[in-house]
């Protein structure tokens, strides 16, 4: 919801193109992409719900402009291996994602190929959380290296951080589909409800009357996305004077998230009722986006001396 608000309001000031970017899902899912092309739907209903608004913003899916795999290629001949090993979530996921054999080329290619997602549109900013800066800091470099190489083709695009930095999951780990931690955006209510009860909280706060710290929790952290600057208050002072229990907090929480859903939960059931509309979207979308990546390669492919058909 955090990325989600802040997208549609950039809307208003950017030219704005969002990518559901379903070969990245590949890379932790290639033994098993029986449920991408749903995912893919699904999450432009979400998008759709929210506010992404087709008219002023170009939603696509990344598969449907191969010109993303081709920049891919050419930017990976000139990436040095330990830029790649050295991303924190490369570790990291390999860590955490243990039932799956991540040590694949594509995996610790991602980086590379989201930089392409990036570049092929010549992005001035890319609005993305904490946990991704290290992703467009790598872009900028990729980017440095390519223009030294081959000529200015691409800008160096900048972060716009967006405001709910940290979103934990459920476990207190940050929130992703494959860590099987995620609240979605459309889980009703009810839904919503039995996830925050049981969630991780501070483990120094074993019985109620132990002091808490909000710092070092993760529903504190979600207080800080979905609640007012009061709860906030509240929540905090009756966590370290063990004024409150851990399940009146999460019930606050509780009240706020669900208010924020409450007009995605609205307008969903419009877009989920037709998918073909939904596919004629992306459709279209990725006609526009595709006709701009076109422009790009040919520029890539002449900078780089391959530009053999018109020449
Ligand atoms: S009272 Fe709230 S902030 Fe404190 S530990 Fe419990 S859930 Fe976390």
């Amino acid at each position: 919801m955090g990325a989600l608000d802040n997208w549609v309001r950039l809307q208003d000031t950017y030219e704005c193109y969002y990518s559901i970017v379903d070969w990245h899902s590949l890379t932790t899912d290639y033994a098993d992409p029986s449920e991408i092309k749903s995912n893919v739907i699904e999450v432009a209903i979400d998008w759709l719900a929210a506010g992404l608004d087709p008219e002023r913003s170009t939603l696509f899916i990344q598969s449907l402009v191969p010109e993303h795999a081709e920049l891919h290629l050419l930017l990976s001949m000139v990436v040095p291996v330990p830029w790649l090993e050295r991303v924190p979530t490369y570790k990291e996921q390999q860590q955490q994602l243990t039932g799956k054999d991540l040590s694949t080329y594509g995996f610790l290619g991602y980086p590379v190929l989201q930089t392409a997602d990036i570049i092929i549109y010549k992005a001035d900013a890319v609005p993305v959380g904490e946990d991704q800066a290290a992703h467009v800091e790598l872009t900028r470099e990729i980017v440095r290296r390519f223009n030294h190489l081959y000529g200015e083709v691409f800008p160096e695009p900048k972060t716009l951080l967006t405001e709910a930095k940290r979103i934990p999951g459920t476990d207190g780990r940050k929130m992703s589909k494959s860590y099987g931690n995620a609240i979605y955006i459309k889980d009703d209510p009810e839904t919503v409800r039995q996830k925050i009860r049981p969630m991780v909280t501070d483990p120094a706060r074993k019985r109620r009357t132990d002091p808490g710290d909000p710092e070092v929790c993760p529903v504190f952290d979600l207080h800080r996305a979905f609640s007012t600057a009061q709860t906030r208050a509240w929540a905090a002072e009756g966590c370290r004077t063990a004024g409150i229990g851990c399940l009146d907090c999460k019930g606050k929480l509780i009240e706020h998230m669900l208010e924020r859903l409450a007009s995605v939960h609205a307008r969903r059931p419009e877009y989920a009722s037709r998918p073909d509309t939904v596919h004629d979207i992306l459709f279209e979308g990725s006609k526009r986006a595709r006709a701009v990546a076109q422009a790009t390669m040919e520029e890539v492919r002449a900078a780089m001396k391959i530009d053999y058909l018109g020449s």
